[in-house]
């Protein structure tokens, strides 16, 4: 029988940090199963890229104060570009609540030890990008170390290292089912020949998740969300140095895409389930948001063909579960990123090391994100979704 010291379940960004970083560690016997033919055909492949510290809980904030300069200092430590480019992200406010919200999430960031991010005044907005309706803006908030990254080129990074470093990958390999005893986990199941034996397993399969935790007789409580990104055709009306820029009155943002835009609205009336179509319905509502902010994206070309979807993956108080299932030894969550699993991918990654191999770390206060909040009622919400 084959066996490993750790299998994690699912390849990819999420799953080859920490096979990364397990494998950094010491512990080289890791086998990472993947069900797809390649990896990034989960959620990592259809990515937006951004990656930002402009949260507003204490641990969002401490994991990208671990990840951003991680993603900076990819290809030194690693040998593999990310992509990162620091453009900023630009929170528009159009009201004072907005304004509000923005002011207590930088003081929060501050205290946290952020230097990158401030608050702007409407001036300020409209000078970093003039294109936008300016009438109804009161502020704003930018963070100069925040951008975008390569997901499929970190991914890719991530398992090189960590193949080089003992992990194995194993593709067209789905886990149908695990098996546990007394003390914990033995094995998984797999499409492929006989189980393989393990007394640790990481759940890293993304939108998926709560069919592997189901697996262990674990009720996780992560649900696919669609999520639709249209490209624009090359457009030089916008700068291409432009940051993320997001409009809080409606939640449309958008940022520099090759020669055009990548322009995103997550929309309210979306439903969890696991879609991964495109409805060319999306273009003409995601337009009129985009347009009435920045009137000159009436010239804006769109190719619907080019346009895809993906799954979030969201948890109830849309901050990942991670770490040790409560009564199930072995079994380790790292779910539920709510859209940020690219970005906090760096630091998912030390964490889950640190909880698996020290059985505790100090990158995060860990118990804040472990799958007992639910039951005991210690939700903290990140309101700071796009
Ligand atoms: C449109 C869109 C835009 C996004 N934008 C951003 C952004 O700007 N910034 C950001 O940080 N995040 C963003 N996200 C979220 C981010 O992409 C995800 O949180 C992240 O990719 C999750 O990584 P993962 O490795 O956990 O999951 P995935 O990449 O989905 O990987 C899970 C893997 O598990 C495999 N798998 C599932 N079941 C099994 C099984 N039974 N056996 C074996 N393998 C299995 C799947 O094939 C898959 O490859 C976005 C997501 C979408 C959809």
């Amino acid at each position: 029988m084959t066996t490993a010291d750790v299998v994690i379940v699912g390849g990819g960004i999420v799953g080859a940090s920490i096979a990364y970083q397990l494998t950094k560690a010491g512990c080289r016997n890791v086998l990472i199963l993947e069900r797809e033919a390649h990896q990034g055909k989960g959620s990592t492949g259809k990515s937006m890229g951004g990656v930002r510290a402009q949260f507003s809980t204490d641990v969002s904030i401490q994991m990208s104060l671990y990840s951003i300069p991680f993603f900076r200092d990819f290809e030194d430590a690693l040998g593999h570009p990310s992509g990162y480019c620091a453009q900023g992200y630009l929170f528009v406010a159009a009201s004072s609540t907005h304004l509000n919200y923005l002011r207590a999430n930088h003081a929060r960031q501050a205290a946290m030890g952020l230097t990158t991010a401030r608050l702007l005044d409407p001036e300020d907005v409209t000078r970093m990008v003039p294109q936008l309706r300016s009438d109804d803006i009161v502020g704003g908030s930018f963070c100069s170390t925040d951008g975008f990254v390569d997901p499929y080129s970190i991914m890719t990074g991530f398992t090189l290292r960590a193949i080089d470093q003992g992990a194995r990958l194993e593709r067209d390999v789905t886990v149908t089912g695990i098996q546990k005893d007394v003390r914990g986990i033995t094995a998984v199941e797999t499409s492929q020949g006989g189980p393989v034996a393990t007394r640790i397993v990481v759940n890293a399969a993304g939108a998926w998740a709560s069919q592997i935790a189901g697996m262990a007789g674990l009720d996780l409580p992560v649900e696919p969300l669609r999520r639709m990104l249209v490209p624009t055709e090359p457009f030089d009306k916008i700068a291409h140095s432009a940051p993320m820029i997001i409009d809080m009155s409606t939640g449309f943002h958008f940022r520099p895409e090759s020669l055009g835009l990548l322009l995103a609205w997550n929309d309210p009336e979306e439903t969890p389930g696991f879609k991964t179509n495109f409805d060319r319905a999306f273009v003409e509502k995601i337009l009129t948001h985009a347009v009435s902010r920045v009137p000159v994206l009436e010239e804006v070309e769109v190719n619907p063909s080019r346009a895809w979807a993906g799954l979030y993956e969201m948890t109830p108080d849309h901050h990942p579960i991670l770490g040790e299932a409560p009564g199930i030894a072995g079994f380790y969550c790292a779910n539920g990123f709510s859209g940020h699993g690219v970005m906090h991918s760096p630091a998912t990654g030390k964490i889950l090391a640190d909880l698996i191999l020290k059985g505790s770390t100090e990158l995060i206060d860990a118990r804040l994100l472990n799958y007992s909040r639910f039951a005991e009622g210690r939700l903290i919400e990140e309101t700071a979704v796009l």
